[in-house]
This record gives C-alpha cells, sequence and structure tokens, in this order.
C-alpha cells in the first residue's frame, strides 16, 4: 500500500503550524524542531496513571536533552537516568531529585564526578569496574549504592535494538553472576542494592514486555534468596517503543494489566526502576524543514531540503521511511513561477552531499511545493540528538518550544 502524507488536525498540530508559519515569515528558509511541553506532560501523565503505583518511572535523558523538556520532567518523574557528566550536568541544571547512572566505559573521572554530583545508584557493568567503584568510593569516604548490570542468558525482550540476551559490551553476563556478587560483598565501599537489566530499546509488543518484567523481578528475588542479597532496586531499564511507521503501537494498559499480578508479589521495600526514554519524549517533538527544490530524476521525485539526517538521523539509521505531513505556506519569495508537483510519491532528502541523506520515500503528495515545509512527526526522541550536526556545517535547525497545556 502505498503511504500517504498525513493531514494532522487538531489543536496541538495548530500550535506547531503556527509556530513554524512564524518562522516562515523570516529571512532564512525554514528548519526547526519544535517541542511540545503540553504533549510532554500529557504522555508523563497517561505513563503514570497507567503503572501500578509501585512502580518508579525515571527518565532516560539520552533520548532528548533540550532544557524545556528536562525541567518539564524533573517535575514530574521520580529522577532521570544519566550516562556522562554532562548528561550529569544537565540534569542537575533541570533540577533532577535523583539520579541513576549507567555507560559501558565509566571513566575514574566520570565516576569520580558522578559520586560528588550525589548520584543514588550506579549500575555498575564489570567485574574491573565494581573494583574500581570501590576504589574511589573509598578515597571519597563514601559507601556506593551500586547496582549490578546483568546480561542475562535469555532476555526474552524483543526490540530494534537489543542489549542483553545476547552478546553485547553490556553488563556482566549472567555466569559470572556469583564471581560478581562475591567480590561486591568483598569490598566494603560498595553498597549492593540490586540489579539493572535494561535488556532492549524500541518493543511495542506489550505482552512480551510485560513478561520480561515480571521474569526480571522473579530472577532478581531468586538471586537474592540464593546470594542472600538486602534486595532494594530492580532497575528493569527503558524500551519501550514508538510505532514510527504507523500500526498498533505499545498497548501500555495491556502492559500494566500484564504486570498486575508480579507487582503482587514484590515485597515492600523493594523498588521496582522504569527507565523510559524514547516512550516519554518521541510524540512531544516534530522536525520540520522547508522544501528547498523539487525534481524528478531517471523517473523518481525529489524534494530537497533545507535540513536533513545530519538534524533528525532516526530514519536513515534505522532504514525506514519517516511519515510527514505537508505544511502549506503561501508566502513565495521569487519574481518566478512556483515549481511544484502533485499528485505524485515523492522521495525526502535533505541538504547533505550523499545519497544517504534521505528521510522518506515514496509517499504520496497531493501537493508539495517549493517553500512548503515538511514537518515529522515523532522526532522527539533520538532525533537531534543521534545525528551528526556539524557534517557539511551547515546552520543547525532553530528549536521552538511550545506549551499546549
Ligand atoms: C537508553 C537507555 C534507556 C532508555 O531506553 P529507551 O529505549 O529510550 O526507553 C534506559 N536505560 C539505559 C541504561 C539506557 O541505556
Amino acid at each position: 500500500m502505498t503511504a500517504r502524507a498525513q493531514q494532522p488536525q487538531g489543536p496541538v498540530w495548530e500550535r506547531v503550524s503556527a509556530a513554524l508559519r512564524g518562522q516562515a515569515s523570516g529571512e532564512q528558509p525554514v528548519c526547526a524542531y519544535v517541542y511540545d511541553l503540553g504533549t510532554l506532560v500529557r504522555q508523563v501523565e497517561t505513563v503514570r496513571a497507567a503503572l501500578p503505583e509501585r512502580c518508579e518511572l525515571y527518565y532516560a535523558i539520552k533520548a532528548n536533552g533540550h532544557p524545556a523538556v528536562l525541567s518539564t520532567l524533573a517535575a514530574s518523574v521520580e529522577g532521570f537516568e544519566v550516562a556522562s557528566l554532562g548528561e550529569i550536568d544537565k540534569a542537575v541544571a533541570a533540577g533532577a531529585s535523583r539520579l541513576v547512572f549507567s555507560g559501558p566505559a565509566k571513566t575514574d573521572t566520570q565516576i569520580t564526578g558522578a559520586l560528588r554530583a550525589g548520584v543514588d545508584l550506579l549500575n555498575v557493568e564489570s567485574l574491573h569496574e565494581l573494583r574500581r567503584v570501590a576504589l574511589i568510593g573509598a578515597r571519597l569516604s563514601v559507601r556506593v549504592p551500586v547496582a549490578l548490570r546483568v546480561n542475562r542468558q535469555a532476555s526474552g525482550l524483543p526490540g530494534t535494538l537489543r542489549m542483553a540476551g545476547s552478546a553485547t559490551q553490556f553488563g556482566v553476563d549472567e555466569t559470572l553472576l556469583a564471581a560478581a556478587l562475591e567480590l561486591a560483598r568483598a569490598l566494603p565501599a560498595l553498597a549492593l542494592r540490586g540489579f539493572h537489566l535494561h535488556a532492549a530499546s524500541n518493543n511495542l509488543d506489550a505482552d512480551a514486555h510485560a513478561s520480561f518484567v515480571t521474569d526480571s523481578v522473579m530472577w532478581c528475588l531468586r538471586q537474592a534468596d540464593r546470594h542472600r542479597i538486602n534486595l532494594d532496586v530492580i532497575d528493569v531499564g527503558g524500551g519501550i517503543g514508538v510505532a514510527y511507521t504507523g500500526g498498533a503501537g505499545f498497548d501500555l494498559r495491556r502492559f500494566a494489566d500484564g504486570l498486575g499480578a508480579t507487582i503482587g508479589q514484590l515485597p515492600s521495600g523493594v523498588r521496582l526502576i522504569f527507565e523510559l526514554g524514547r516512550f516519554l519524549v518521541a510524540a512531544a517533538g516534530w522536525y520540520a524543514a522547508e522544501v528547498i527544490d523539487l525534481k524528478c530524476t531517471h523517473g523518481r521525485y525529489f524534494a530537497v531540503l533545507r535540513g536533513g539526517t545530519h538534524h533528525f538521523r532516526l530514519p536513515a539509521a534505522w532504514g525506514y521511511s519517516h511519515p510527514f505531513a505537508v505544511l502549506p505556506i503561501e508566502g513565495w519569495r521569487y519574481p518566478f513561477a512556483r515549481p511544484q508537483v502533485q499528485a505524485v510519491c515523492v522521495d525526502v532528502a535533505g541538504e547533505l552531499c550523499t545519497p544517504r541523506d534521505v528521510l522518506a520515500q515514496q509517499v504520496w503528495v497531493e501537493r508539495l511545493r517549493i517553500g512548503d515545509i515538511v514537518v515529522f512527526p515523532l522526532a522527539g526522541a533520538y532525533g537531534w540528538e543521534i545525528s551528526h550536526h556539524d557534517f557539511l556545517s551547515h546552520p543547525h535547525p532553530a528549536q521552538l518550544v511550545i506549551n499546549s497545556q
């Protein structure tokens, strides 16, 4: 079936398009991210309302580190998951109350900085790292609260990216669990609080996610019992996905229902932490860029944008065609006729000098004119953050913040 350009409606779209139209009257072609704090707050409220009360909601700030996004989230989640000193600085500036620190290659400087910043939990990823954290903790005279990140034999969680249940650079292999726990116990500067089991990203299957969490909780309880650990934290990470190209999204209700029995078995005092990134912020961001040129080569139509994958890399990185809407702009800068295409399929490409700079492919448009704006929804997570901004040294997009609350 041919994909068609979207025709969004409603109050949020009105706000987004008004913000972009405001840019279109400027000197330069439009190129912008729009973040809507209202959408963000409603999404957090939806997740909160669905998750059982015992669950703690953290935000993984690598998904979107815009200061307005962070300060909005700081007020509505239990804490932030961070993985560098830069992220700690951003989290602290945004007023985050609690921090969980992860990452497979923490340097001594980072560990020291994280402890000085007062992180509440350090997710440790190897035996060598356990020793280093203990050494640094002893030097600073702090007892470091740690969770052991484990790459289990089977994680049972599907997703676009997998971090556990298979060979990856993350966590301690499950076969080394007993040795790691023995080591942690022997290091007085460490306070072992529990386990960290982040296993995948962009999983859309609610039943699979509920079984993953259930299985994780049961596994942690078993290990705590077997190894006599005073279990305080079960951190099941993030990974709830977004249906970028349409189809059924992650069914939050179904997930929460699937969790019900597990929560009942969670001993009081044991914290169940979720660290969501993508699912909290994706819908709160749009990437928009003006059509600079239209052409047909070898029988295929191209719209070429003032922007591209150096701002919004996700579709190119994952090899899919990202949906978009056309925002018609009536103003026209030139003293000659305005080129347009009508009722054709277009590929939407960016301004970079590489044929890989493509955001959408073979999408039917009723009409597209040079000077119109192409708007990509669901761009609030891993959009700007993961892109190679300075490749070709074009100006960065504007970052507009609106609030539909
Ligand atoms: C990236 C990451 C997350 C968030 O993942 P999402 O797929 O965006 O929910 C959570 N925890 C850790 C350790 C991560 O690296």
